[in-house]
């Protein structure tokens, strides 16, 4: 990969994915959070060709898209296999993150199983933004292991004061209810819907339509100059 930075993503319809991964992702069903509030999860995800891509694409300066896909083996075995996806909403979760590490002023690593977390993870027993990759689990700040009530609270203090978009955990010890050791950072049951696709389709496959799209380029680099042209001398 001689240029992993301009790479695009892959933008596919997970109504277009196998049965198994469709089985797994379940996209446009509807599920409960612990409210009993029905949330319908993600349609749209990122297709992650290998583990190459995830470390190589940067979602914001600071925060690679490697980060939010963390899981151990409470994730779905097929789910752990590249190509992988992601719900698209995974770059707005990244944006937020970085305004909160620029209030901070520190470096906020997300927790294993802490990020995007399929409704086949063992810890998706009811809806939560995790399923949507819209929410984090951020385990240590700078040098901060986040243990104490203390800490937590100031640091959720400083996620919440950033935009009424967020939402946190409060400290306590129930699991799901609240966080004794991460913050938690939500942008509540957020679905990005890429501009590259159209929703004008039912949700059967249909035939001679495009199956995925690709991203288009991010703005700073449409931008960017285009190579001068060659120019060839006539003798
Ligand atoms: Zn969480």
């Amino acid at each position: 990969m001689s240029q992993p930075e301009t790479q695009l993503l892959k933008v596919v319809d997970a109504f277009d994915l196998d049965d198994e991964l469709r089985s797994l992702l379940r996209p446009g069903e509807m599920v409960r959070d612990a409210q009993g509030r029905r949330h319908r999860l993600p349609r749209y995800f990122y297709e992650i060709e290998s583990h190459e891509t995830a470390v190589q694409t940067r979602l914001t300066p600071h925060f690679g898209l490697n980060e939010f896909i963390l899981v151990d083996l409470k994730e779905a075995a097929r789910l752990q296999q590249f190509p992988r996806y992601v719900p698209c909403a995974v770059r707005l979760l990244a944006f937020y993150l970085e305004q909160f590490r620029t209030v901070v002023q520190s470096s906020a690593h997300i927790a294993v199983n802490g990020g995007y977390r399929s409704p086949a993870h063992k810890m998706s027993t009811e809806a939560t933004p995790h399923m949507w990759a819209t929410a984090a689990d951020v385990y240590r700040i700078g040098a901060n292991i986040l243990k104490t009530k203390e800490m937590i609270e100031k640091f959720n203090e400083a996620a919440e004061d950033l935009s009424e978009d967020i939402s946190v955990l409060p400290y306590g010890h129930v699991t799901g209810r609240n966080a004794d050791d991460h913050v938690h950072i939500d942008v509540c049951y957020l679905t990005l819907i890429p501009r590259e696709i159209s929703e004008d389709r039912m949700e059967q496959p249909q035939e001679n339509r495009p199956r995925f799209a690709f991203e288009e380029r991010r703005r700073r680099e449409r931008r960017a100059p285009a190579p001068p042209p060659e120019i060839v001398k006539a003798e």
